[in-house]
């Protein structure tokens, strides 16, 4: 199947006479005639499900979805893109373990690396995504992942899948890679290298801004047994001594994700959640068509508007990612532009307070257009300094840009300039 068909398809494939739709197993556990088949369940020797604490039926049909758009040999669909992040790392890192991180990366996986997991004794070393050699340096002898954005939020910096994965994979050590803004519609980073693939569900992939959660993909490729993560090939105490390579082979960090992290835990995505985040996947594609052109439309006009400093988006000629991204996303650079207002923080309050279309939400990525000022609301827990290094700058504005006409929406924009620079 092509991905259009797998939006569709992939998962969930009804029988004779079985529901046309992905149905919604809203039941916090599953009946069994022996405890002989319970125990068995518990022993990892058969699958099933048992509690919807670690796994669900109609939360693993869309987790099938998901692992074929990615192209990978799992995926565990969590409660946000939060925990997936969260339980990726958690997965393969200990105290007293390292990470390091595209410093150009969501403001909330920021805090997470920089100042919660930090709390628990894992450091990270925060590499801007344009210097390769950088990332080369920080690698330490206890570095256990390299994560980046394929292209960061709210940044637009796009990351050199390849160049990271060469990296990364001489060292032994995985590449975490986050797809939320390209969706695997616009880039499947497993046929560039990275070996573990995460989402925020809650944009692109549901898209109707109803439905908040994440996912983990498992590109099944990575060599756990080199000798780095002993979390992967030692006995799990807690799972009568389990191995997990041993156990799972190729999808050993997936299971291990589920029967460990997400069953201490309990991050899992719930079944009617799935079940609202399928309807958006199964039109993901053509959505993505039209965010993309829409956003292109929008960036070419904001790029010649004499109220604009600087327009940021990877596809527009002369951008510094457009290499990058005629390599890495071909088909189009999603819907996300940011620009820079002339007038700087002033002007830019004034252009959002302006608008009239456009919704001022903390979101991105959904069908209808959204702006946000990042330097006011997402990253105002950073200083000027993380700022600038993450890409943002004060008068800095994040367009999602929805699958309105695309005309309406720059009216609008055209409206609220002339309002914010006259002010
Ligand atoms: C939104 C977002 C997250 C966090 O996801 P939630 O679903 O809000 O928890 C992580 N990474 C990126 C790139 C995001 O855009």
């Amino acid at each position: 199947m092509r991905i259009e068909t797998k939006c569709l398809h992939a998962g969930y494939r009804p029988g004779n006479s079985e529901p046309l739709t992905l149905p919604v197993y809203q039941s916090t556990t599953f009946k069994y005639d022996s405890s002989d088949e319970v125990g068995d369940l518990f022993d990892l020797e058969k699958e099933g499900h048992l509690y919807s604490r670690i796994s669900n039926p109609t939360v693993e049909f869309v987790e099938k979805k998901i692992a074929a758009l990615e192209g990978g040999v799992g995926c565990v669909f969590t409660s946000s893109g939060q925990s997936a992040l969260f339980v990726a790392l958690a997965a393969i890192v200990r105290a007293g373990d390292h990470i390091v991180s595209s410093g150009a990366i969501y403001g909330g996986s920021m805090n997470l690396l920089a100042v919660t997991l930090k709390r628990y004794g894992v450091e990270t070393t925060f590499v801007h995504p344009d210097d390769l050699e950088g990332f080369r340096k920080a690698i330490r002898p206890d570095t256990k992942a390299v994560f980046a954005e394929v292209l960061s939020n709210p940044s637009l910096v796009a990351a050199d899948i390849s160049g990271l994965a060469d990296i990364a994979h001489s060292n032994g050590i995985p590449l975490i890679i986050d797809n939320t803004f390209m969706t695997p519609v616009l880039c499947r980073p497993i046929e560039f290298g990275a070996d573990i693939v995460v989402h925020s569900t809650s944009k692109y992939l549901d898209g109707h801004a109803v439905q908040v959660g994440g996912a983990v993909i498992d590109s099944g490729k990575f060599d756990w047994c080199n000798g780095k993560f002993p979390e992967m090939t030692q006995a799990d105490t807690s799972y009568h001594g389990v191995i997990y390579t041993e156990k799972f082979g190729n999808a050993a960090y997936i299971n291990k994700l589920r029967v460990q992290m997400i069953r201490d835990i309990g991050c899992l995505q719930t079944a009617t959640g799935a079940f609202l985040t399928n309807l958006g996947i199964e039109t993901l594609s053509l959505r993505m068509e039209k965010h993309c052109s829409n956003a292109l439309q929008i960036a070419k006009y904001l790029s010649g508007h004499p109220s604009v400093i600087k327009v940021n988006y990877p596809m527009l000629e002369g951008n510094k990612y457009f290499e990058l991204a005629k390599k890495y996303f071909p088909a189009g650079g999603s819907g996300v532009i940011s620009f820079e207002v002339r007038g700087g923080r002033t002007a830019a309050a004034k252009f959002m307070d302006s608008l009239e279309l456009a919704n001022i939400v903390t979101h991105v990525a959904d069908v209808r257009t959204a702006v946000l000022h990042p330097a006011s609301t997402t990253h105002r827990q950073q200083s000027d300094e993380d700022l600038i290094a993450a890409g943002i700058t004060p008068g800095l504005i994040r367009l999602s840009v929805g699958i309105e006409h695309p005309e309406d929406i720059i009216e609008d924009i055209d409206q609220a300039l002339l309002k914010a620079v006259n002010c």
